[in-house]
């Protein structure tokens, strides 16, 4: 049976920290959905497209990489997609709590999908698309943080009056 993942979540932009993730879930899956939450009650710096062409322009020619967007019950689109697992990233101890809860009330509304946590690597521990966007709009050095062409797209968005 393919193993198929689904890590969702904002990737607004998309980090290395992400990036990380998604390529040891590769080892791991056969296949992983990268699922973009639609979220009404937030306002993205990027768009759902532009963030969906900045994960695929990251992993040119891996067809074992989804990239989708999806609006509702996360479980829901799961099982639509056939995935069994859903993947999340670990990195300080803030995140546990938050992520204790999610899977617990994703097992509750459907038992059948497991989630399974990766601890962020140590070099990427303290990034989050957040603290990113934070230092970017005030001209900070994102470099290494995100990919070349994230970095760029950080750039233009915030030199745009
Ligand atoms: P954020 O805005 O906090 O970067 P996202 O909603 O885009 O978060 O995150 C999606 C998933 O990626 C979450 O499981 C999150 O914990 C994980 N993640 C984000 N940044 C990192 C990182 N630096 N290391 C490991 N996991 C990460």
């Amino acid at each position: 049976m393919k193993r198929t993942a689904i890590y969702p979540g904002s990737f607004d932009p998309l980090t290395h920290g992400h990036i990380s993730i998604i390529e040891r879930g590769l080892r791991v899956f056969d296949e992983i959905v990268v699922a973009i939450a639609i979220n009404v009650r937030k306002t993205p710096l990027f768009t759902t497209e532009e963030r969906i062409a900045m994960i695929r322009e990251s992993f040119p020619g891996e067809d074992r990489l989804k990239t989708e967007s999806f609006e509702g019950l996360l479980v829901g689109y799961a099982k639509e997609r056939g995935c069994q697992v859903i993947l999340r990233g670990l990195r300080a101890v803030s995140d546990f709590e938050y992520e204790l809860q999610m899977a617990n009330m994703n097992r509750k509304l459907d038992d059948e999908i497991e989630t399974m946590f990766m601890m962020t690597e140590e070099t990427h521990f303290y990034v989050s698309s957040g603290l990113v966007k934070e230092v970017a709009r005030f001209g900070g050095d994102v470099h290494g943080l995100v990919p070349p062409h994230v970095e760029s797209a950080l750039t233009e968005k915030f030199s745009t009056p």
